[in-house]
């Protein structure tokens, strides 16, 4: 509709008077909508280099920007490099819970305008985006899957393609929260595939795993695994948190 711009251009600052622009994790006021007020940025640890080449486990002191860290040089969580907008601690695991359980939309622009700032490099050599897929019934459980959610963000902001389908969740696994690192690879093991309908679109592409948060890596490890499997050429990731540690 041609009205519809003008609307739009009025119903802005309309809107900012009733609902005035308010920090993601404090609600205190701020100026620009979908952000954080100045003290909720300073305690929030955004990901920064030097960071480990495989994991972007933040480094302490300048290195080579190749180097890995000790876990990585054991083993890396995927055979290409993984992006994390944050670290996942004490101060951003009550935003990324919201997010999960209930402000998914509401979150994700920010979220997703983080991620892309941090993974710029990954984001250009990409051709499809895949989030980590739920299981059926935990998305009938929650509504939506937030990791899709994050994924349609950023094609947004960077005009890159992404498909839900192309991976497939085939059991629900165990809450991974309790278990060890071991223990959460042989929980995921197998999890995931690639249907045949989707195999095309997978075969020598570049793809981008896109996910929330990563803890020890094992379910995007087994999500490269099933897309390798498939054809890929190159599976990277790119998530909105990942721990520090890995168990
Ligand atoms: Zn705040
Ligand atoms: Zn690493």
């Amino acid at each position: 509709m041609k009205t519809s711009g003008v609307v739009g251009r009025m119903a802005r600052p309309v809107l900012d008077f009733v609902l005035p622009p308010r920090c993601a994790m404090c609600k205190l006021d701020v100026s620009e909508p979908q952000s954080l007020c100045g003290p909720c940025w300073a305690k929030v640890t955004f990901i920064t280099d030097p960071a480990c080449a495989a994991c972007d486990r933040p480094f302490e002191y300048l290195v080579d920007e190749n180097a890995l860290c000790a876990a990585c040089v054991k083993e890396r969580p995927l055979p290409g490099a993984l992006r994390s907008a944050l670290v996942y601690d004490d101060v951003s695991r009550p935003l990324l819970m919201r997010f999960k359980h209930g402000d998914g939309t509401s979150l994700a622009p920010m979220m997703a305008k983080w991620m892309a700032l941090r993974g710029t490099d990954l984001l250009k050599d990409t051709d499809i985006m895949v989030p980590v897929p739920l299981h059926w019934s935990r998305l009938l459980a929650r509504r939506y899957n937030q990791a899709a959610l994050l994924c349609r963000e950023l094609s947004f902001i960077e005009d890159a393609s992404w498909d839900p389908h192309i991976l497939k969740r085939t059991r629900r696994t165990a809450s991974q929260g309790h278990l060890s690192k071991v223990q959460r690879i042989t929980n995921v093991a197998a999890a995931f595939h690639v249907p045949e309908r989707q195999r095309a679109q997978v075969k020598d592409k570049r793809i981008l795993l896109v996910d929330d948060v990563m803890t020890t890596g094992a379910t995007l490890g087994a999500c490269a695994k099933a897309l390798l499997g498939a054809g890929a050429r190159q599976v990277n990731g790119l998530v909105l948190a990942r721990t520090v540690f890995r168990g």
